[in-house]
């Protein structure tokens, strides 16, 4: 058997079913494309599952953060602080509302923006008379932050807590759904098809702060408002008004349909990634890499399987050894390249990489292995001896 007829394996990707479909098919044959009744039945059931008191479903995530940085008030002048190690929009959204984006450097263990560091730049802020707004954590990979301490600076220092969540659908904290809301101030849902479960684009934003939801769901729609309470006039049934600049951040009710149907597979599709996850802990050679840290008190989702290559065992740069996965069929990835080093970062901040040296470390040797609802077990041995069969040839 050739090389060309193996199956390749990327690391991560969707799961569509059969019930899937005929949902979607149902919603396109319905009288709603948009803005219908599948998008308050979806952000109901999301609350439902995840017990926050309310839901917004929005475009994509990236949206979702921009919607929390406008309804916490985010704007010039105000300083939010956020992980390295994350995708881009945990920091853009910042940028977006006009505040300052600065980062934390994070914990070697949980891969997560340590919240002792951050104690400690928001003193070192305060020494300059600065002060911090919002602080975005991002429980990487699945993998909950310290909610706990986090609360507390948050209380200490008053800065509003964001959960950048993305990663972390259906993880739990000290036996409390992240998703729930629970610790912070909002939480944020994106449901790309990488991610836990898919709508396509899409994503979510929970919180049980009801004032703040009203003002993202005004500002999801331009900012125009109905409510009897707000408007300064009333010329008739047509008319509306908008007091604040909203965008168009809307879903679609066929995505809903599609999320609807996910959010009734998420715990079966979770509880497979933690499968792979043991999987993966019980077969992989700790000689040679690091696995993610477990812990008894955190349910991880496992969105990614980060591991780090011992490098100094190996003959070959991981640059080199990422091309021989390729040549086995796996196309792996790696999360993350460190956000303050995007040359637009460096350029309006000058960050340098002295400044993150954990995240830089991380960088230089993660790599993100498959994990995904459906592979099966089959899947998982291939992988593995592809993969150790790349690291047994360089290894010194
Ligand atoms: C995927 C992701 C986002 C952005 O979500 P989109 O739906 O792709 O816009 C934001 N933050 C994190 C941590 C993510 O992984």
């Amino acid at each position: 058997m050739g090389i060309f007829l193996r199956k390749t394996y990327t690391y991560g990707k969707q799961s569509i079913s059969d019930d899937d479909i005929a949902c979607v098919v149902q919603a396109l044959k319905s009288d709603w494309l948009t803005q219908g009744p599948l998008v308050t039945k979806f952000e109901n059931e999301l609350t439902q599952k995840f017990g926050a008191k309310s839901a917004v479903a929005v475009a994509n995530g990236t949206a979702g953060l921009h919607l929390i940085g406008l309804a916490l008030g985010w704007s010039k002048g105000d300083l939010i602080l956020t992980t390295p190690l994350t995708f881009l929009a945990s920091a853009n959204c910042a940028l977006y509302c006009g505040a300052d984006v600065d980062f934390v450097d994070i914990d070697e263990v949980t891969y997560n923006l340590s919240s002792v560091k951050l104690e400690n730049k928001i003193l070192d802020l305060q020494k300059n008379g600065k002060k911090v707004k919002a602080v975005v954590a991002v429980d990487f990979g699945g993998y909950p932050c310290d909610w706990a301490q986090l609360s507390i600076l948050s209380k200490k220092y008053n800065f509003d807590l964001v959960d950048d969540a993305c990663h972390a659908i259906g993880a739990k904290y000290q036996g409390k759904e992240i998703c729930s809301s629970y610790y912070a101030k909002a939480v944020n849902l994106s449901f790309h098809p990488v991610k836990s479960m898919t709508t396509g684009e899409g994503g979510a934003i929970l919180s049980n702060d009801l004032d703040f939801i009203s003002r993202v769901k005004m500002l999801r729609t331009h900012g125009i408002s109905k409510d009897p309470n707000l408007l300064l006039k009333n010329d008739g049934p047509w008319y509306y008004e908008m007091h604040e600049l909203g965008f168009n951040y809307r879903i679609t009710d066929f995505q809903c349909a599609l999320g609807i149907s996910q959010l009734k597979r998420l715990d079966d599709f979770n509880n497979r990634r933690r499968e792979i996850a043991k999987f993966y802990l019980e077969n992989l050679s700790s000689e040679l890499v690091t696995t993610p840290k477990v812990s008894a008190d955190v349910e991880h989702s496992y969105h990614l399987y980060p591991v780090l290559l011992k490098l100094e065992k190996f003959s070959v740069t991981k640059k080199e050894l990422f091309k021989e996965f390729q040549n086995e069929g796996l196309n792996l990835q790696v999360h993350y390249y460190p956000v303050p080093l995007q040359p637009y970062y460096v350029k309006k901040y000058g960050f340098k990489e002295a400044d993150f040296p954990v995240a830089v470390n991380f960088y230089n040797r993660e790599i993100s292995l498959p994990i995904y609802p459906e592979l099966t077990n089959n899947d998982l041995q291939e992988i593995i001896s592809r993969f150790h069969s790349v690291l047994m040839r360089y290894v010194k």
